[in-house]
Formats: C-alpha cells, sequence, structure tokens
C-alpha cells in the first residue's frame, strides 16, 4: 500500500531498516523538484509516457525473441548503468546510449538482445530495452530480460545512464524515473512501496550506487503520489512467493567496475540470455 501498510499478506517483507529511514527526508527533497515537473506534463490519466522505441535507437535484430510470461513482474529494479555522468542531455546521446548497451550485451556478454527492459538517459528519454518490452508491457505481461542474476522470471529491469555512487541524477532523469515507474506500477497493479527495489536488494552489488539507492524511498513517495494525483488506483500488489523476495545481501566491499557492468545479471541456471 502506498500508505506503507500491507494487507495482502507480506507482512514478514522488510526492507533496509537502517538505510530507509535515513535517507528519507533527505530523498524527499531532492526528489521534490521532479515531481513537480511530472505534474506539470502528466495530466493525462493514461500516464503512459513518451517510451522511445527500439527502431528509434536503430536496435540490432535480437539473436532470439525474447521469452514473454504471461504472469506479470512483481518487482520494478533500479539500475545504474555504471558509465559517464554526461552533461549531453540530447536525444541524439540517449539513443547512442541504448545502442552502445546493446552491442556490450550482445558482443562482450554474448547474451540474446540487450538485458534491461526499459533505459533511461540523463536528458529524461525513456527507451524500450528488450525486444518486445513494450508489447509486453502493454498487455500487462512480462519479458524475460537479463539484469538481476536469478530473479530474471519476476522483475522487470530500468537502467538509469550514469554512475551514482557519488552522484545524483540529474533532475530530468528522476522526473522520467517517476513517470516511468508510475506507468509500469499502474499496468501491472503493483504497490510502488512494495514493488520498486534496488539490484542491491536482490544480488551482492552497489548498483544501483548508493547515491540513487538513498532516493529510492522518495521514488516510492513520488510514485504513489503521481499514480494519486492521475486518479490511478491504488493497487495492492499480490503476494510475492518467499523465494521471490529481497534477500538484501551485504554490499560488496569491492566489485568489477566497468562501463555496463552493474552486477549479476544472469544465475547459472537462468538461460534467457
Ligand atoms: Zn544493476
Amino acid at each position: 500500500m502506498c500508505d506503507g501498510e500491507d494487507r495482502r499478506g507480506n507482512a514478514a517483507y522488510s526492507r533496509r531498516g537502517v538505510v530507509r529511514g535515513a535517507v528519507l527526508v533527505a530523498g524527499g527533497t531532492l526528489l521534490g523538484s521532479a515531481a513537480i515537473l511530472g505534474a506539470a506534463s502528466g495530466a493525462s490519466a493514461a500516464a503512459t509516457p513518451g517510451v522511445l522505441t527500439r527502431e528509434d535507437w536503430d536496435a540490432r535484430s535480437p539473436r532470439k525473441k525474447a521469452q514473454v510470461l504471461t504472469e506479470p513482474p512483481d518487482h520494478i529494479v533500479i539500475h545504474h548503468t555504471a558509465t559517464a555522468n554526461t552533461s549531453d542531455f540530447s536525444r541524439s546521446r540517449a539513443l547512442s546510449l541504448s545502442r552502445g548497451i546493446q552491442n556490450w550485451h550482445m558482443d562482450n556478454n554474448g547474451w540474446n538482445d540487450t538485458g534491461q527492459q526499459l533505459t533511461i538517459s540523463r536528458g529524461g528519454y525513456v527507451m524500450e530495452g528488450r525486444n518486445t518490452s513494450l508489447e509486453a508491457i502493454a498487455e500487462g505481461k512480462h519479458v524475460v530480460g537479463a539484469h538481476v542474476a536469478n530473479h530474471n522470471s519476476h522483475t522487470l529491469g530500468i537502467e538509469n545512464e550514469g554512475s551514482y555512487g557519488s552522484a545524483s541524477p540529474p533532475e530530468e532523469q528522476l522526473a522520467a524515473l517517476v513517470a516511468t515507474v508510475a506507468w509500469l506500477c499502474a499496468v501491472y497493479e503493483l504497490d510502488p512501496e512494495q514493488a520498486i527495489v534496488g539490484h542491491r536488494d536482490f544480488n551482492a552489488t552497489a548498483c544501483p550506487g548508493d547515491e540513487l539507492y538513498a532516493l529510492l524511498p522518495s521514488l516510492r513517495t513520488e510514485v504513489c503520489a503521481r499514480m494519486a494525483r492521475e486518479g490511478q488506483r491504488r493497487a495492492q500488489s499480490a503476494p510475492v512467493a518467499e523465494e521471490n523476495r529481497p534477500a538484501f545481501p551485504d554490499v560488496p566491499d569491492t566489485e568489477r567496475s566497468a562501463p555496463y557492468f552493474h552486477g549479476p545479471a544472469l544465475g547459472e541456471e537462468e538461460d534467457h540470455r
């Protein structure tokens, strides 16, 4: 529930209490401006943000078509891309980012396609990632991606351009993130308070960086507020199976550092690369 209460059997489902409590006030202030931007542009009850398609960014054909599950995802996983914090907020930069990620995922990682379902540039452009993602979202279905190890079958990943270990995302990007997550929570009937998580909540990684991770409590609040303004029904997520809940592993002291690498993306038994 957006008021933080849970009436659907997820009572045992608690977060990293220390981090969450400590950042709520600061994060709320930072995201406040993003919410104002969102309100100005989000009068439509449809609440579907403009998403650039794979055709827009000239995506390569996947080696294999994505697997689509009828069951909707139960979590929206926030990532950063571990790339430079560019000051180029242009559309052309955004399109180039999507091509770069896809090339890395296919050529370096050997995957069938780009791994995440959605990408948001620092300039606030939202882009389709893995093939069939927009079609599946529109139908309330789930495209299985490659972004959070051992949990790809029930999570949707959003990669946010930048490195947010010690820097915060720009306002444009945060506003787009709020709009995007509100759209997804409405489509999938997810409770933002429960559904929005960081990559580090599932896997041992620093992703999405300390600064972006610290903003997740206020992201949940802003998504709830935006949905309320747009007249979206306040969903109560269906009970989440124990094995699909975040385990909140320790964040590693050291981690491989490379552009486009942001923690474990595929488990050994996951074959939908
Ligand atoms: Zn990640």
